[in-house]
């Protein structure tokens, strides 16, 4: 609602909004089941018959059973609510990613869509869209919500706490991006004249902007700004220095407010250069075209980016960008204006959990199937050494939101093997079992409360694979003979 009234944006995807809507509730929905149902089965935990009685309740509210070594103790010891909290956590995980990937369109729909996306991408001049986001779970939705883009079509979307993300790495995989094309043509042959985008997103939040901003910047949204466009100029400076022949990318910097999931975005010039003063703030633009027609609408979309480039002072620039560019942020903006009226519509224009409310820590790889705000706060990591920075705001932010009312923090660690690879698989595993023996010693006094539950999975990186939980390899033998 809008000044009372029910907002709906003539450019709106109602379909997909629908869509998306069932998505996210059916998820959060069985999340925050877990806390009711374990309450129920705590009351039950002196009864003759507990375990029965307890997998009963849990098989039918949540939908898999508990583990029996947990309950068999419950006689002599209370019952060990933690363990629990977290088992069913990791559980809930790979049932619901289960039965994501059972109800998922067919796969030819989902590769027409990708397909689609990056003709549109190739058609803008960009053979490969990667995106950084920061790893605030309330930028999970990202790609699928906020930009409503198809998974498949971005290239990479590692996040990074205040979306800093790692310039050697992103070279790297700039590197392969490009050898791809040489070698094999792919997605376009080398001298195709198409061009590598990366975009960085860095959020804040309107309603309280000093608090629920970005952990990993103060809250402080222009040091984020800043800090993230500093970031992109190194990129492309690199790659511009490292590598003759005109070689450049084209960067792109996004902010996202996390209350309405609005988008800016800061409008590069004829030389590809952003200034933190440049943008079209898409919220405003909702408001001035929510009562157009279509046509309408589109246009003043359009018109918002030309007078964005003709700015001057502090947001001045030369002139504007190439027209693939243009084409790219004005699908950008129309595409988050379902976006906005997702929000407006569902929550009358604003998030009721403005701040953290992370069911989960995603460490390593992340999940495909789970695209959805803040449902896990996300750390990108390979070893725990390079990724410390991003799991401490990680285990910062679950301490407030589970350490104090006496949960643990549930960390999900996973990573994806290639099985074309020999003994892929097994490395991988191993991968997971180091991360987690790693993430346990650098939070030791988390972990020797019981306050820090991590389960392992790995998947094959072909899509549609299922994931496939890892045990965690003969630590219940080494702790009881101690
Ligand atoms: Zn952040």
């Amino acid at each position: 609602m809008q000044n009372g009234r029910l907002c709906r944006h003539p450019l709106t995807n109602e379909m997909e909004n629908r869509r998306l809507l069932a998505h996210e509730q059916t998820i959060k929905e069985r999340f925050a089941n877990i806390v009711p149902v374990l309450k129920r089965i705590a009351g039950l935990q002196h009864a003759a018959d507990f375990v029965e009685q307890a997998q009963a309740v849990a098989y039918q509210e949540l939908g898999f059973e508990l583990p029996v070594r947990i309950l068999a103790d419950a006689w002599v010891t209370d019952l060990d609510m933690r363990a629990l909290y977290g088992e069913c956590v990791m559980q809930m995980l790979c049932l619901l990613a289960e039965q994501a990937r059972a109800a998922s369109p067919q796969q030819c729909d989902v590769d027409q869509c990708v397909d689609e996306a990056m003709s549109f991408f190739l058609d803008c001049g960009y053979h490969a869209v990667d995106i950084s986001p920061c790893s605030d779970g309330r930028l999970k939705g990202l790609v699928r919500y906020i930009l409503r883009l198809p998974y498949g079509a971005v290239r990479s979307k590692k996040s990074y706490a205040g979306a800093m993300f790692d310039v050697d790495a992103n070279v790297k995989r700039w590197i392969e991006t490009e050898l791809m094309r040489f070698r094999e043509g792919r997605p376009v042959t080398a001298d195709a004249g198409t061009r590598y985008l990366k975009m960085v997103v860095y959020h804040t939040s309107s309603s309280d902007p000093a608090h629920e901003g970005c952990a990993a910047h103060g809250s402080n949204e222009i040091r984020a700004a800043e800090k993230a466009l500093a970031r992109l100029r190194e990129f492309r400076q690199t790659i511009e220095n490292s590598f003759c022949c005109g070689a450049s990318v084209d960067t792109l910097l996004v902010g996202v407010d996390t209350d309405t999931d609005a988008i800016k975005v800061h409008v590069p010039d004829a030389d590809g250069e952003m200034s933190l003063y440049r943008a079209v703030d898409n919220l405003a633009l909702y408001r001035q075209t929510v009562n157009d027609d279509k046509n309408t609408a589109r246009l003043k979309v359009y018109q918002a980016i030309q007078a964005a480039s003709a700015l001057g002072g502090w947001g001045g620039g030369n002139g504007e960008p190439h027209e693939g560019m243009r084409r790219l942020i004005a699908t950008l903006l129309i595409n988050n204006l379902s976006q906005i009226e997702y929000v407006c519509g569902n929550w009358g224009g604003r998030y009721p959990d403005i701040g953290h409310n992370e069911r989960f820590i995603s460490v390593g790889d992340g999940f495909e199937e789970f695209q959805l705000r803040n449902l896990a706060y996300f750390a990108h990591l390979h070893t725990v050494e390079e990724g410390a920075p991003d799991m401490d705001v990680g285990i910062q932010i679950f301490k407030k939101l589970n350490v104090s009312h006496g949960l643990p923090i549930p960390l999900a660690i996973h990573f994806r093997y290639d099985s074309r690879v020999p003994g892929c698989r097994e490395r991988t595993v191993e991968r997971c079992q180091r991360v987690k023996a790693a993430l346990e010693s650098r939070y030791s006094e988390l972990a020797s409360q019981g306050l820090l539950v991590s389960g392992m999975t790995v998947q094959d990186k072909r899509p549609g694979s299922p994931i496939e939980p890892i045990e965690a390899s003969g630590t219940r033998t080494l702790r009881s003979t101690e």
